[in-house]
């Protein structure tokens, strides 16, 4: 296999990081699935096992959110597009992806307080 020299074809993270941080996406993914399935369990149960009803949806939409964005980042590294920040479209530096995998926004782009793009 050869790699084309395009600068937009070419991934941030290559190589072993990139096979690491797609064993961290998978097994989160899996992770928040069976969290969601026994969220969804619990608020079947009588009394909710426990839970207050309102906590149980805010766990369950959190848990679907982070399965949302973990198959999208699982998706982008089989498209190429993986590590790339959907603002600036600056790599996202490796640092951050170890820490949130399936981050779609470098540091910078990511500031509490500013919208969707
Ligand atoms: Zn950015």
């Amino acid at each position: 296999m050869t790699i084309t020299q395009h600068p937009t074809e070419t991934a941030a993270v290559t190589g072993e990081p990139l096979e690491l941080l797609r064993a961290m996406l998978e097994e989160q993914f899996v992770v928040q699935t069976n969290r969601l399935t026994e969220l969804t369990i619990y608020g079947r149960l009588p009394g909710h096992g426990g839970y207050d009803p309102h906590m149980l949806d805010l766990l369950a939409a959190a848990a679907r959110r982070s399965i949302a964005d973990t198959a999208q980042a699982l998706r982008r590294m089989s498209e190429g597009t993986y590590g790339h920040c959907a603002n600036c479209r600056r790599p996202i530096p490796l640092g951050r992806l170890r820490s949130v995998p399936q981050a779609t926004h470098c540091t910078r782009c990511d500031q509490p307080g500013r919208g969707p793009t």
